[in-house]
Parts: C-alpha cells; sequence; structure tokens
C-alpha cells in the first residue's frame, strides 16, 4: 500500500521482532491501533513496538 501522506512528525517507532524502523504514521491505520507495516507481527506501543 503506497505511502504518499506527508509526516511533519520525526516520531519514529521501531519494531520488537523484525527491529524495522519507520514512523509512527505508518505503523496506525486509525492514529490508536500501532502495528508494524514490515511483519504485521507486533502491534501496541510498549509490548510490540518501541519508540526511538
Ligand atoms: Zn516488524
Amino acid at each position: 500500500m503506497p505511502q504518499l501522506h506527508v509526516t511533519d512528525r520525526r516520531d519514529l517507532l521501531a519494531c520488537r521482532r523484525c527491529d524495522a524502523e519507520f514512523p509512527e504514521g505508518r505503523a496506525t491505520k486509525d492514529g490508536w491501533t500501532y502495528e508494524c507495516p514490515e511483519c504485521g507481527n507486533a502491534a501496541g506501543l510498549g509490548d510490540g513496538l518501541r519508540r526511538v
């Protein structure tokens, strides 16, 4: 799914499962639930994802 949305925010998240790093905006569809866009296997801040 192409991401054309440009974000001003520098908030980076990293996946604890696959170590991918990505902007917060890529990791959420609704701004509430977070999931790794790379592996889809890690969800939730603090549990599956961490702030860089
Ligand atoms: Zn991942």
